[in-house]
């Protein structure tokens, strides 16, 4: 199977502005920001859609959502900020290599569009 962008921008393949890493994960600023704070949180284990998630996932999954926690605390969005999983294309993932949006830094409307 072809290696997704975000494979190649963890193997620093294509250039990204990098937030955070660790051994389970990066965070990166979107190219297309649609806020102030606009990271990607990407697993470095390749799950393309959160609908293809596991039970041994579970860790992995819950830590992504603690290191949102921490990119929206160290942008000064610690206390509002919405985190997006945007799963399959009608729901407008585009990239096939699950990963957390984390917005901040201006009002976030409900509902979403
Ligand atoms: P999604 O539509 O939920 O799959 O999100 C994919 C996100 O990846 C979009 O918000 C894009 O703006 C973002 N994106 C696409 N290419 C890049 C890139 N080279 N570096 C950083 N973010 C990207």
């Amino acid at each position: 199977m072809a290696r997704t962008l975000f494979e190649k921008i963890i193997a620093k393949e294509i250039p990204a502005s990098f937030l955070y890493e660790d051994e389970l994960c990066v965070a990166i600023r979107d190219i297309n920001p649609q806020a102030p704070l606009h990271a990607l949180i990407i697993p470095r284990q390749m799950i393309a859609q959160l609908s293809h998630a596991k039970t041994e996932d579970q860790a992995l999954l819950g830590h992504l959502m603690l290191v949102a926690n921490r990119i929206a605390a160290d942008a000064g969005y610690g206390n509002a900020f919405r985190l997006v999983v945007n799963n399959g294309a009608e729901a407008g993932q585009s990239v096939f290599h699950i990963h957390v949006h984390v917005l901040g830094g201006r009002p976030l409307s409900w509902p979403p569009g």
